[in-house]
């Protein structure tokens, strides 16, 4: 137990009412309750969330640069290419994945894009989906969309179930259109020929052109989807991110999960109220769902110590939210450290290389078959990629 908390009457704690019809309603003599006096860890995940929302920044600027230092043909002021904007090529780097369980070599178009994926895959199997609440860009914006909307409504706008299931499992869909697209049907040569196509190597190129150069369509869409998440707090994450999806899966394998004890439980319902993944966290002793995100709002809210805490289910012991907090950052930053220092980050596509694509770049699209990729690299012949740096 907790050193920090001390006993007391459940009468004269203060907050819900819910505790005081539970005596009442029993008649039963009030059991004595320890009172919580953790500190909330919210402004410390609020803290991580920014932080990595900044280096995103960051590594945008820096591509900016980049870019412009190929628009210029090499004219301009030379700007490194940042290797951390692969973290937004989910696809390249799945494939990538799946070309190194095949092959059992790291593709070197984009190292990083592998590397960051396995870290968010890793970080899911000890710490469920801990990514999307602690460190993902999307799910900082999200949440501020949602926080927005609740000061708007003065409360949770929740979809109705019948609206809600089918809502949520888009995500599923897409994610196994990918998985179906990639891991069944193609093999290893057909993998290899799209990593090492033209189209992958500026993938990233193209995705700054996406944002840069955003068409009417590609805003409304966003537009629409920045004015649901307003009302419907997390919408994005929530029912169309395949990357939510598929840590969705893996997080069933993490074993660390909220745990409540429904002995000293009040049954105040404050951890379901602040749950965002809507979670009946106040019904269940362990929460299974594919939504928690480990954002230990809950466990923060729970008037009464040790009551909901992260337990892992294999020692059965508690683990501390701030070392849940160190745990998650630590994974991710371990594991793409690690990448770093053994020279699977840079790619060894050279500038001038880019250069000479970034003439193309118009007539690189989406190679759906081998004709296109064979056409693509007749068009490009003579850039190959090069073995990571080491
Ligand atoms: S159950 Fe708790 S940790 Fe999981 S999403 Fe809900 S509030 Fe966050
Ligand atoms: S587990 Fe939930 S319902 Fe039980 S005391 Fe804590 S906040 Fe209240």
């Amino acid at each position: 137990m907790n050193e920090s908390n001390h006993q007391v009457d459940k009468r004269q704690s203060p907050g819900s009412t819910a505790q005081l019809h539970s005596g009442a309603q029993t008649g039963m003599a009030k059991p004595k309750v320890v009172k919580n006096r953790q500190k909330p860890i919210q402004k410390w995940r609020l803290a991580v969330q920014i932080a990595f929302a900044l280096l995103c920044v960051w590594i945008g600027i820096e591509f900016h640069f980049f870019v412009k230092y190929l628009e210029s043909g090499g004219t301009a002021a030379y700007s490194e290419r940042p290797p951390g904007v692969e973290g937004f090529l989910p696809i390249s780097s799945l494939m990538s994945l799946y070309y190194f369980l095949l092959s059992g070599e790291i593709h070197p178009a984009h190292p990083a894009g592998l590397v960051i994926l396995v870290a968010i895959i890793a970080l899911s199997i000890v710490f469920g989906k801990a990514f999307c609440s602690w460190l993902c860009p999307v799910g900082l914006i999200s949440e501020a969309l949602g926080d927005l909307g609740e000061k708007i409504f003065r409360r949770r706008l929740k979809m109705p179930r019948w609206l809600d299931y089918p809502l949520r499992s888009l995500k599923y869909l897409l994610l196994a259109f990918f998985v179906y697209a990639i891991f069944f049907s193609m093999g290893r040569l057909a993998l290899q020929a799209f990593l090492d196509s033209p189209y992958n190597i500026v993938a990233d190129i193209k995705m700054y052109y996406f944002f840069a150069q955003i068409s009417q369509f590609a805003l409304i869409v966003i537009g629409i989807l920045v004015l649901l998440s307003i009302p419907f707090r997390g919408f994005w994450c929530r029912n169309l991110c395949p990357y939510g999806a598929l840590l969705g899966i893996t997080s069933f394998l993490s074993p660390h999960k909220i745990k409540r004890d429904p002995v000293s439980c009040i049954d105040c319902g404050k951890c379901a109220l602040k749950c965002p993944a809507f979670i009946k966290v106040d019904k269940v002793k362990t929460v299974w769902s594919d939504e928690c995100t480990s954002c230990m709002s809950c466990v923060d809210v729970c008037p009464v110590a040790d009551t909901l805490e992260v337990k892992s289910l294999i020692t059965r012991k508690p683990v501390h939210k701030r070392w849940t907090a160190i745990a998650t950052v630590g994974i991710f930053v371990a594991i793409t450290g690690l990448g770093m220092l053994t020279g699977y980050w840079q790619n060894r596509v050279t500038t001038e290389e880019y250069i000479h694509h970034q003439q193309y770049l118009e007539g690189y699209g989406h190679p759906t078959d081998a004709e296109g990729l064979g056409r693509m690299h007749e068009q490009s012949p003579q850039v190959p990629v090069g073995a990571p740096q080491r």
